[in-house]
């Protein structure tokens, strides 16, 4: 006898956003839906921010919206204006409670802190590696985004809180790709991220906190403050390929909804959800579910430049947004057309790209 229709393993974004989707479109009537979630608890662990290129449905847990935002080199400075595509930040915290919330009024869904006996017919995973630590060191030498952020308070009214900061180049590059972004929330409260873009290989990089004392010491010239919160993460910028079969379908950053450039997921696990629902009684359908062929081409030539050229990289992602910025926004949304994908091209230095390609 089936004890759970649905298995979903690891309640975290795709996880619950899978979750909360079955159950807004009636599919939990009449199934039952088992979640194994290790977590004793669930509370503000990430801050998910994107450009608002579609509609979600987690409009309440944003925490704000920017219509502006700077991205800055050490020669170079640009205020870039995004009306048509806000960016937004969401609290985890409040979208887990917001989902844990709706689930809790269905006794059909029901939690778990260990796998379970397997009697469904459908798992959906989200487990990215059964074991993080044989995954890491595995694949140590590849490229992956690392960074800590910390959540400040200050007395003073210090933060332009109409304008974030994507990318601030002006620190430290030894030899990789690292830079500042700064989620201004208020003008005394800011979200504030050391992030790389490297080889897990060197331990000199990883000094996190050392490197925001520095920066909000010397670049933001901020003396006094409290921590609130803080984050750490590391995003795989390549997909692992994690074992699927007829039952079993990958999820989230498992089912690889990672875009390989950028690191942003969370609008593309929304999407799959949607995916899902719409196909869950066609499983072959549901499983064919991709970012797209294009950008995962397109990234992969972008990050073999950026591991062999990281200098130039600061001046390429500020060109990048030089000039139409709504195309290069849709482009790392997956959502550009072919004049969009010429544009963003057109602005990369072309002979390091075509050598790239051929290599
Ligand atoms: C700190 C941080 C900030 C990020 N910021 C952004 C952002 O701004 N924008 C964006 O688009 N993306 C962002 N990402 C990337 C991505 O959106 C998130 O990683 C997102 O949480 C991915 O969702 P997921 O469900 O795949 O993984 P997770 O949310 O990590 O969920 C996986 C779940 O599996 C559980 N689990 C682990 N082991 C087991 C096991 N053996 N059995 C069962 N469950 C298990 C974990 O406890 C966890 O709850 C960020 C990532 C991190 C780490």
């Amino acid at each position: 006898m089936k004890e759970f229709d649905y298995h979903i393993y690891g309640g975290g974004c795709a996880g619950l956003s899978l979750a909360y989707h079955l159950e807004i479109n009636g599919k939990l009537k009449n199934k039952t839906l088992a979640i194994i979630e290790p977590r004793a608890e669930y509370k503000r662990d990430k801050t998910w921010s994107f450009w608002k290129i579609y509609d979600h449905d987690f409009e309440d847990c944003v925490i704000k919206n920017w219509n502006s935002f700077s991205i800055r080199t050490n020669d170079n400075s640009n205020i870039v204006k995004t009306k048509n595509y806000p960016y937004q930040s969401i609290d985890s915290g409040k979208f887990y409670k917001k989902i844990n919330d709706k689930l809790s009024a269905n006794s059909n869904v029901k939690f778990f802190r260990e796998k379970i006996k397997n009697t469904s017919s459908i798992v959906f995973n989200s487990v990215p590696y059964p074991s993080f630590d044989s995954f890491f060191n595995n694949n140590k030498s590849k490229l992956w985004q690392h960074f800590q952020g910390v959540e400040i308070e200050t007395n003073e009214e210090i933060f332009d809180d109409s304008i974030m900061t994507l990318m601030d180049f002006n620190c430290e590059q030894k030899n990789s790709v690292h830079f500042f972004y700064i989620l201004p929330f208020s003008k005394k409260k800011a979200l504030i991220e050391t992030t790389w873009i490297s080889s897990l290989e060197n331990k000199d990089l990883m000094d996190y906190d050392n490197q925001l004392k520095n920066y909000i010491y010397k670049n933001l010239s901020i003396k006094n403050y409290k921590v609130n919160y803080q984050e750490k993460g590391v995003i795989p910028l390549f997909y692992s390929s994690i074992p699927e079969n007829d039952f079993c379908i990958n999820i989230g950053s498992a089912g690889g909804m990672t875009r390989l450039s950028t690191g942003y997921t969370f609008l593309n696990i929304q999407e799959h959800s949607k995916f899902i629902i719409k196909n869950l009684k066609n499983l072959k359908k549901a499983k064919s579910y991709h970012i797209g062929k294009k950008y995962e081409l397109l990234d992969n030539i972008f990050l073999k430049v950026l591991k062999s050229n990281p200098k130039i990289m600061p001046n390429i992602f500020y060109k990048m947004f030089n000039g139409h910025v709504d195309g290069a926004i849709k482009f790392l949304s997956n959502r550009s057309n072919l004049i969009n994908d010429i544009s963003v091209i057109l602005k990369m230095p072309k002979w390091i790209f075509i050598k790239s390609l051929f290599n």
